[in-house]
């Protein structure tokens, strides 16, 4: 690799993850704005920088934004039953992730004079309620007639805000609700938006699989070099930017974790857990349990395997015409060393063995995942209607149906219900599904200048959880995505380096 071209990677990455870091310090000023600084808040701190973008960004349905005064005694009483509300909404353990976002901004902090004005904050504490991009740029008079937001006028204590919120929604939360309970969920599989919901799931299912793979002890001499090859596609173009940085993390360490040569010693020696059990592949506060956009009706039913499905096919949509063959073959391998569903990986591999000619174009490649994955709802179609083993609410089907995507069937044959796709739509359709709605900012280069919005987000996805853009690393990694296969020998060359400077740094002392 040319000097040049290796300098542009390296500072590349070094810049991206580098601005991560820098954003943590805004962080944890906007936390030092908390009363009870070593007790974990729930409600997001907003402040006249972030309010935008976290309103913006947030995939929640609604939200509930409190303005207060850190001085004012009765706003320090009313937070403890604030809080109990936002534990059922917000953070990595919530009941109800997703629904309501669940916010607080300090009006008397100067920088948020001007927008405590904008919504004409008359007293402490203040309770709006709306749509959360209602609130972006807005604001609220009360001589307004009409507007989407709304002042919670029944919200003294944790129950009657609860039973306020319960009104809006006509849902029926509950104080003492406990996770992994699913009947609040819905099933609208015609509502295109719900995918935007997955930013949790491709996390959870790419943490998942990792956990899997450690826990199995998958990684043997013949199936390392395929998990190498998933994690670069991984780094270069997984829609979550913390799973892309702890991908790149573990690449970079992987000839220290799995030594070639003694990887099936040193895992019995360890009991699997190893090194790598302490790398959280997608960061440590990844949502467990969350399945927003994969939540079966019942707990035995979706999850990973669905989960599994959104990460492969948002990854194929992200890829450029010269990475199809590569992507293929990191998807294939993967499936079949690493998924520890039997019949799956086998099914799956049939279908990677029947491919006759490398793919050239990335559409060619998404289309043929989108077909796999039919022929896989095809089969299971008829096998859990005979078994009754589906998820009663899901029921597989071939798609997108039409509600979904209106233009993508030309015609269904009557007599063997034979589908004539149109497979531009079809493609153009996956795009948008898989790549803008799940992560809507994934290409919007015009976050990457600023700061602002840029730890806005990190805020976001620290207190929520819902990591909704993959900023500088995501365009700096996409910037040297042709070379991503360069990128990582790039990092491994470094890693040989460096261990070959220690030997000789060592046999210097001898
Ligand atoms: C690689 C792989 C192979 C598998 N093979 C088998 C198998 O052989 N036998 C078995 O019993 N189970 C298999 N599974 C599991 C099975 O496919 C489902 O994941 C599981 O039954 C859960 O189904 P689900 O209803 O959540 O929808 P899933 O089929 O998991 O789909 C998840 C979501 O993807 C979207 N989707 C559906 N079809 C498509 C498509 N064609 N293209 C793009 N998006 C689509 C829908 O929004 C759907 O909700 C496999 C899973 C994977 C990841």
């Amino acid at each position: 690799m040319s000097r040049t071209l290796r300098l542009l990677i390296l500072s590349l990455v070094s810049l991206s993850f580098g601005l991560s870091s820098a954003s943590f310090g805004s962080r944890s000023i906007l936390r030092v704005i908390s009363d009870n600084g070593d007790l974990h808040d729930y409600a997001v701190e907003l402040n006249a920088t972030n309010f935008d973008a976290v309103l913006r960004e947030t995939p929640a349905t609604y939200a509930v934004v409190e303005f207060f005064a850190h001085w004012c005694p009765a706003c320090r009483n009313y937070k403890p039953h604030y809080e109990k509300v936002a534990r059922l909404f917000n953070g990595p353990d919530a009941v109800h992730p997703g629904h309501v976002l669940m916010t607080r901004v300090d009006c008397a902090s100067k920088i948020n004079t001007k927008l405590c004005d904008k919504f004409s904050v008359g007293h402490y504490p203040m309770l709006f309620w709306g749509p959360p991009p209602k609130f972006v740029a807005g604001s609220w008079d009360p001589k307004q007639e009409k507007s989407e937001l709304h002042v919670i006028d029944d919200g003294r204590t944790a129950d009657r805000l609860l039973n306020w919120i319960n009104k809006q929604m006509g849902s029926s939360y509950g104080l003492e609700d406990e996770k992994f309970e699913n009947e609040h969920y819905s099933s609208n599989v015609s509502d295109v938006g719900q995918i935007a919901r997955a930013v949790y799931d491709v996390e959870e299912a790419t943490a998942t699989a990792f956990d899997i793979i450690l826990e199995h002890k998958m990684i043997k001499s013949e199936t390392r070099a395929s998990l190498i090859k998933f994690l670069q596609f991984l780094v270069a173009h997984h829609p979550s930017r913390r799973c892309r940085k702890g991908s790149a993390d573990v690449l970079v360490n992987f000839d220290e974790l799995f030594p070639s040569n003694s990887l099936e010693n040193k895992q019995e020696e360890n009991d699997g857990k190893d090194e790598l059990g302490s790398f959280h592949i997608c960061g440590k506060d990844v949502p467990r349990g969350y399945w927003m956009f994969c939540r079966g009706s019942k707990n035995e039913t979706r999850g990973f395997s669905c989960g599994l499905w959104v990460v492969l096919h948002s990854l194929s949509v992200r890829i450029v015409d010269g990475e199809s063959q590569f992507a293929f073959k990191a998807i294939c391998d993967f499936v079949h060393n690493f998924f520890i569903c039997e019949e799956c990986r086998q099914h799956f591999y049939d279908m990677c063995s029947s491919v006759s000619s490398p793919f050239n174009k990335s559409r060619d490649f998404a289309l043929w995942l989108w077909t796999a994955h039919n022929k896989v709802n095809e089969r299971l179609m008829k096998e859990e209607e005979s078994l009754g083993t589906g998820d009663p609410k899901f029921p597989k089907m071939i798609w997108p149906p039409k509600q979904l995507c209106p233009t993508c069937i030309r015609s269904r044959n009557q007599r063997n219900n034979e589908i004539d796709w149109d497979q531009d739509e079809v493609f153009k359709f996956l795009i948008s599904y898989y790549g803008n709605t799940l992560v809507s900012l994934y290409k919007d280069k015009g976050f990457l200048d600023n700061d602002g919005i840029d730890s806005a987000l990190e805020d976001l996805v620290a207190s929520t959880n819902a990591l909704v853009v993959p900023v500088g690393a995501a365009l700096a990694i996409a910037a040297a995505s042709c070379a991503f296969g360069a990128l990582a020998c790039y990092w491994r060359s470094q890693q040989k380096s460096r261990k070959y400077f220690h030997q000789l740094h060592s046999l210097k002392n001898i």
